[in-house]
């Protein structure tokens, strides 16, 4: 997880939300707060908290800053591409380690894990897809949510992402208006309901 500025573009940022509402849509995941470890294992992630590594290797972890809330590394089972997904469950509260595993699904549905090295940028477009997924701006808009605090309620995340998360929506409340939404969002929000009705 880097925590560096870069500069990511509207258009890749928008990408990230249709993603996070697509892989919602693939698996069926329609409520919030979202059951991320259950959408993590669906996609084929096994999630291994850092609590069950020996102790050495849990101290070398925490020491290198990109591995010290999590990491995945995919390997060849009998020809499958399994996801092997660290959590630090030690160190970090639960609203953490639930955008880890969001964070980490990002670098799984688009192919990341197999690269070479992540850059920045990819880190910084996992964590917007990570708010993204956990936190629809299309449910905080349609549901009125004002406050940070209503964020951490409806959603389970962080209070630090919580805040940064609610001045990205505020803003674009502010472009685009209190009430506006995507297409892409009106067809989540109609699956939601039909979720809500069966
Ligand atoms: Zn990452």
């Amino acid at each position: 997880m880097a925590r560096m500025m870069v500069e990511v573009s509207k258009e890749q940022y928008d990408k990230m939300t249709c993603l996070a509402l697509d892989v919602l849509s693939d698996y069926g995941f329609f409520h919030f707060p979202l059951a991320v470890f259950a959408l993590a294992k669906n996609i084929g992630m096994k999630l291994i908290p850092y609590s069950t590594l020996p102790f050495e290797q849990y101290m070398s972890l925490c020491q290198k800053q990109s591995l010290d809330s999590g990491f995945t590394v995919s390997r060849l089972e009998n020809g499958y591409n399994v996801y092997d997904t660290y959590y630090n469950d030690i160190d970090m509260q639960e609203p953490r380690q639930r955008f880890t595993i969001a964070h980490e699904i990002k670098h799984v549905v688009s192919g990341d894990c197999h690269k070479k090295f992540l850059t920045v940028k990819d880190e910084a477009l996992a964590d917007f897809f990570a708010k993204s997924l956990l936190a629809p701006q299309a449910i905080i808009i349609q549901e009125g949510l004002s406050s940070p605090d209503e964020y951490v309620k409806r959603f389970l995340i962080s209070k630090q992402s919580a805040e940064f998360y609610y001045l990205a929506t505020e803003k674009r409340k502010y472009k685009f208006g209190e009430t506006f939404l995507f297409d892409y969002e009106r067809e989540f929000l109609e699956k939601v309901k039909n979720a809500d009705n069966t």
